[in-house]
């Protein structure tokens, strides 16, 4: 069994003077919490606020790479990157947990698709093409924008040359007429890498049951998020009600502002705690969003994407990544065999690495 997230924004937290060797306080994931959890490794994204754009945003996401490969190389003896299936699986076999890296908003491309190929050739291997607002690639998925009415044109090349070089498509954030368009445009299957299902919550961030079967009709993946605003409406009403996120935002943002300030983040690990606080989903809500999914597209279809360390609160029981078994102890519990646990543990993440970079034709 590899076990795979396929989505964390572990970097960002790097940015905020996180050392991955240590056991961190208010941490999702760092080395020691990962090797608890059994994770074999996970894809680290190089998130990039949507309020930056063209150079502003490629520098911050260089910035965001840079010091990934210095932490990595701190830790050579934990962890090495992997940009395939088989590099994961030779990394485990040395004892290494595997860094992947996927870019989450493709705003630092700009209008340069030769752009893309600089990422690809620093490693990364999925690029999430928008994040909270419309970018020059296609609409995300926040209400009331619909710049493009979908992909762009330059967004439909950017597929196409994704598709030729072999890296993946993510899905997530997007509109939901921009991941119809990429369905049209792509020629090989694509991720959700974080997203939930919206059959069981509402959230326009989650897929709707149609589009889960498309998804997986093209052989792709949809990951399930952490997130108890995407795994449960009673959550976000809870959440909205409290007053907490507008609070804990502007909090975040003074300590993204200052990170060596010991006050500001013990000010946003009070806010931390208050939400902790709030009635949350149990982990087991996330085991519901897989049957959900494993009921309308089968086991093959379905894997994990936590989304650690990008969201202000988890789930009850999921505190961080060393908990992580829990998901897969509640799947025994209501049935899943052993080889459908491996697949949506990471198998079937693997599995679409594979086939995508199997079509590469550059
Ligand atoms: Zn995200």
């Amino acid at each position: 069994m590899f076990v795979l997230d396929s989505h964390c924004d572990t970097p960002s937290q790097i940015l905020r003077l996180r050392d991955l060797s240590l056991d961190n306080d208010h941490a999702h994931v760092d080395f020691p919490k990962l090797r608890r959890g059994g994770v074999d490794g996970a894809f680290f994204a190089l998130y990039v606020p949507a309020s930056l754009k063209g150079a502003e945003a490629e520098a911050y996401a260089l910035k965001l790479l840079e010091n990934l490969r210095r932490s990595v190389s701190e830790n050579a003896g934990t962890a090495a990157f992997a940009c395939s299936a088989e590099d994961a699986l030779a990394n485990k076999a040395k004892g290494l947990f595997s860094v992947f890296m996927g870019l989450e908003n493709g705003s630092p491309i700009g209008e340069d698709i030769e752009k893309l190929m600089e990422f690809y050739n620093a490693g990364v291997r999925y690029v999430t093409l928008c994040h909270s607002a419309d970018n020059q690639i296609c609409d995300s998925c926040a209400p009331g924008t619909d710049t493009w009415n979908g992909l762009s044109p330059f967004g439909r090349k950017l597929v196409h040359r994704m598709n030729e070089i072999g890296m993946l498509v993510d899905v997530s954030h997007i509109s939901d007429k921009s991941f119809y368009d990429v369905m049209k445009y792509s020629r090989v299957p694509v991720a959700a890498t974080h997203s939930c299902c919206r059959s069981l919550a509402s959230h326009p961030r989650n897929m709707t049951d149609d589009m889960i079967r498309i998804l997986a009709s093209n052989d792709g993946v949809i990951q399930i998020n952490f997130y108890p605003v995407f795994l449960d409406d009673g959550f976000r009403h809870v959440l909205a009600a409290s007053g907490l996120q507008e609070e804990g935002e502007k909090i975040e943002a003074a300590f993204i502002a200052d990170p060596s300030d010991e006050f500001k983040r013990k000010a946003w690990y009070e806010i931390v705690d208050s939400l902790r606080g709030l009635p949350r989903p149990s982990y087991k809500r996330v085991v519901d969003h897989i049957d959900h999914a494993v009921e309308i597209v089968g086991i093959d279809h379905v894997g994990i994407g936590s989304d650690f360390d990008g969201i202000e609160v988890t789930p009850e029981g999921l505190e961080d990544v060393s908990k992580l078994g829990l998901v897969f102890e509640e799947m025994k519990a209501r049935g899943y065999s052993d080889s459908d646990i491996e697949k949506v543990s990471g198998g079937n993440f693997l599995r679409l690495l594979d086939t995508v970079q199997g079509c590469k034709i550059l």
